[in-house]
């Protein structure tokens, strides 16, 4: 497929090769198999000679199309589309350890991958070790000789806590680790780890990538001797992506500099807003001035993106008040999609967690995050702050 010299027009234009239809958009290939020539072809297909469609578990035009357009933002040589964001953040840690391995992680992390370090990967004898993201010499010193990777989110969920991705390129390297990056808040229209020297790239596109809530995805992306190992692991245990979803995919990166500009734009009006407002004790986005890390924000994302977390004075009842209160705002369990929607951690995701666990990882009692949508940022704000208003009763 044809790449071409900018973002946005590769966004659009990268494009599974027309069929005899003369489709102006890709049609979906709602197949599972795909037809060989003759006996020579298949033989040379499965002994990996010639490359070219087998087996919808295997590959699929529409993942195709997908994943070239994915790498082509990334600055990626190769990648897979998984069927969910946790399927690429487990086959991207499976497809490099067995027995006796060990990872080292920033301890903020997503929730079903701390399920993954914490409960799952130990069953198979991989053992980890957390760092606290603020601490990035703890990462050196947390490296085992059985160390296989490093793996990271920035910024992360839901503290909105950053890590500096070329220091830890460095530092794996000089180890000879893989530096694993989750990708998913920023969107390689925001920020491309392989670019500052990740060696993985992992996305959950449930999220900006759709945009607009309509399907479970992912993706692992790096180079070609990397996606071997996990393209060997994910054609034989079965993550594939439906086709469907690789097609809406596709059209959906069409869109992503627009709609990552417009939630980066609005979720920064919405920041400058909460600072101002007295029953809001602390306001979290990387593009504020305010941020802790704001220079290393500056520094490796090109905006600050749609996600923006606050204290509301009160702490948890309070909390939960807001939420209620909300009219327009969406109380729902996603992010990065055109519709703002606002969580509660303490009373909801991060609930199980004991109080020093949560403060651990930035969780106050009264944090409220907003995934701020595609609305006007007037009615965003009108409702956000009636919510402040009612939750005081
Ligand atoms: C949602 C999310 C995931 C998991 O993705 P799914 O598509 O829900 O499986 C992983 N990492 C981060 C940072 C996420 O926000």
């Amino acid at each position: 497929m044809k790449k071409y010299k900018n973002f946005e027009t590769n966004a659009v234009r990268i494009q599974t090769e027309r069929s005899g239809h003369r489709e102006h958009t890709a049609p979906i290939y709602a197949t599972s198999s795909f037809v060989f020539e003759d006996a020579e072809q298949a033989r040379a297909m499965f002994a990996d000679e010639i490359s070219g469609n087998i087996y919808t578990r295997f590959s699929n035009p529409n993942n195709d199309e997908f994943i070239e357009k994915l790498c082509a933002l990334e600055g990626t040589e190769d990648g897979m589309a998984m069927a969910s964001g946790m399927a690429a953040m487990f086959i991207s840690m499976a497809a490099f350890v067995k027995s006796g391995d060990h990872i080292v992680a920033s301890r903020s992390l997503f929730g079903s991958t701390h399920q993954v370090l914490t409960q799952i990967l130990p069953r198979w004898g991989v053992s980890h070790t957390y760092v606290d993201i603020h601490d990035l010499e703890g990462f050196e010193k947390a490296i085992q000789p059985n160390t296989k990777m490093l793996f990271v989110e920035t910024p992360s969920n839901p503290g909105i806590d950053l890590i500096d991705i070329e220091y830890l390129a460095k530092l794996a390297n000089a180890h000879d680790l893989i530096l694993n990056v989750d990708n998913c808040f920023a969107t390689p229209y925001l920020q491309n780890p392989a670019e500052l020297g990740a060696h993985l790239v992992t996305h959950s596109a449930t999220k900006y990538i759709d945009g607009q809530g309509r399907t479970i995805a992912g993706a692992v992306l790096g180079t070609k001797e990397l996606i071997k190992e996990v393209r060997f692991l994910a054609r034989h245990t079965g993550p594939a992506l439906s086709p469907f979803n690789g097609w809406i995919l596709s059209k959906s990166l069409e869109t992503l500099p627009v709609r990552m500009e417009k939630h980066s734009e609005n979720a920064l009006k919405l920041a400058e807003w909460l600072e101002t407002q007295a029953d809001v004790l602390q306001v979290k986005y990387p593009f504020l001035k305010s941020h802790p890390q704001y220079e290393l924000a500056k520094k490796q994302m090109r905006l600050g993106g749609g996600i923006i977390t606050f204290e509301i004075k009160g702490g948890i009842e309070r909390g939960r008040k807001f939420l209620d209160a909300l009219e327009m705002l969406s109380f729902t369990a996603n992010l990065g999609d055109t519709r703002s929607i606002a969580t509660h951690p303490a009373s909801t995701t991060h609930s199980k967690l004991a109080e020093e666990e949560r403060q651990a990882v930035g969780i106050t009692p009264g944090l409220v995050r907003i995934s701020t949508g595609l609305e006007h940022i007037d009615d965003i704000i009108a409702d956000i702050e009636q919510a402040i208003a009612q939750s005081k009763n």
